[in-house]
């Protein structure tokens, strides 16, 4: 007899079965979407079993021009044909030398024009590191101000138990952070909602800082982003924004803008800064700057460069293809109207999904810019807060997730309560894609809260 292939296990259950029995219980997408990708394109992956899906988290906000877009292969190509060394740690070649260009003429010319890049270890969580590192060693001070809801990276603890005295002993340790209340109108921390909460917000950050028995010692720079992205989706005001570059100048603190997520026209401007018109004093720049693959600096305006050589390194800080990807990436972004398509798609896609609350009261709230929409998920059974919004249902929004992977869309949560399906398409969506997208949605939040599959 000859010996028989055991085909009774599909190819895509078998590697799920060996992912969970390997790897790390601290896995998460993975949990989420029990799916074997093997091929993507655009805005759709195919997986093991043959089914198609449309990716609305594209590699947590990193796709902008989707799976494998051709200019991005194009210039990864490009680069492997012409025998350019791959790694280089942080030596000057022409490809960073393009990217650092391409990234230059894309930032607002008011910061780029007196500015330095820092390539960082090539995680969004790395170049905060650095930002805030950087901005230590310029002021001298320790503390730093940062946001309800904010989300900044995972690293933890790395230079606390690096012997390397000279680099530990003034920088280690993330100091004293205060944690100042970000406007977050549907869950506002002072409990009232609109704008005015968000002028509360400016009122108690100032008073806060000028108290002289506040308990805030001067701190080395305030840390925000202008779109909250893992906190929910969640829009700060322009005004508000202004305020803060106002309350940091006056002040002499720093300014750094966490652009990880919102950066390279997610937000319907190329940077969520651009909105407001405020120019920071650092900008942290990941995802979507590599085309797809790892890559995270830090900008900031020059006066700030008085660190050492050496102050903040890393092996992979020179990823050859990651630069040839994201040049080619951000171009195409600025050059095909993207941008502009974010803006008004992602009006429309919020505008629609907006109106599906009348007919679905588990609909909570709907907000984003741009193509990075959120879409909280409430109990209506339970009891309104002090500004009327309902409690989260983190259940229903699981229930939710795992409706849309059956109707062949993949949406991840987020927000205070992982509550918040947040849509982060690619910017390439079609509108006929888009279309599908909200039908997927809308079906499956009906289907989960009826309890229904
Ligand atoms: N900042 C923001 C705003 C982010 O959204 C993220 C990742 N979601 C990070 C920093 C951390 O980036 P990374 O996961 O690449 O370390």
């Amino acid at each position: 007899m000859s010996p028989t292939v055991d085909t009774a296990v599909p190819v895509g259950d078998a590697i799920l079965r060996r992912q969970r029995i390997r790897e790390s219980a601290a896995r998460t997408y993975a949990r989420s979407f029990p799916i074997v990708p093997v091929r993507a394109n655009g805005m759709t992956v195919e997986g093991a079993d043959g089914r198609r899906y449309l990716d609305c988290l594209s590699g947590a906000g990193t796709l902008v021009l989707g799976h494998n877009h051709p200019v991005v292969l194009a210039a990864i190509r490009r680069t492997l044909d012409s025998g350019a060394p791959l790694h280089l740690l942080d030596l000057a070649t022409a490809e960073k030398d393009d990217f650092t260009t391409a990234l230059f003429e894309s930032l607002p010319p008011a910061f780029a024009d007196r500015a330095r890049v820092h390539f960082c270890g090539p995680a969004g969580t790395d170049a905060v590191e650095a930002a805030l590192k950087l901005m230590r060693t310029a002021t001298g001070r320790r503390g730093a101000l940062a946001f309800t809801g904010a989300y900044h990276g995972m690293t933890s603890g790395a230079l606390a138990v690096t012997g390397s005295v000279a680099a530990r002993v003034p920088l280690a340790g993330a100091g004293d952070v205060t944690r100042l209340p970000y406007p977050y109108p549907y869950r506002c921390p002072f409990g009232v909602g609109g704008e005015r909460g968000a002028e509360l917000s400016v009122t108690y950050t100032e008073r806060l800082l000028d108290d002289p028995s506040g308990g805030v010692a001067a701190p080395a720079a305030m840390i925000l982003e202008a779109v909250q992205g893992e906190g929910g989706v969640v829009p700060a005001p322009d005004d508000w924004l202004r305020a803060m570059r106002r309350i940091t100048a006056e002040r002499g603190i720093p300014l750094i803008v966490d652009e990880v997520q919102t950066g390279v026209g997610r937000t319907g401007a190329m940077w969520a800064v651009q909105h407001s018109g405020i120019t920071p004093d650092a900008m942290v720049l990941s995802k979507a700057i590599g085309g797809s693959l790892p890559l995270a600096v830090v900008v900031y305006r020059e006066e700030y460069d008085g660190w050492p050589p050496g102050a903040h390194t890393g092996t992979f800080r020179g990823n050859t293809l990651a630069m040839a990807a994201g040049a080619a990436t951000l171009r195409y972004v600025a050059a095909n109207g993207l941008v502009a398509r974010s803006e008004q798609l992602g009006a429309r896609m919020t505008a629609r999904l907006d109106g599906l609350r009348s007919g679905l009261p588990v609909i909570g709230d709907v907000r984003g810019r741009g193509l990075m929409i959120g879409v909280e998920l409430v109990d209506p059974a339970g009891t309104p807060d002090a500004c009327g919004a309902l409690p989260a249902d983190p259940e229903l929004a699981v229930r939710v997730r795992e409706a849309c992977l059956r109707r062949g869309l993949i949406v991840e949560l987020g927000g205070r309560h992982d509550a918040v399906l947040r849509l982060l398409p690619p910017l390439t969506i079609t509108d006929e894609q888009a279309e599908a997208v909200l039908d997927r949605l809308g079906d499956a939040v009906e289907a989960a809260a009826r309890c229904t599959p």
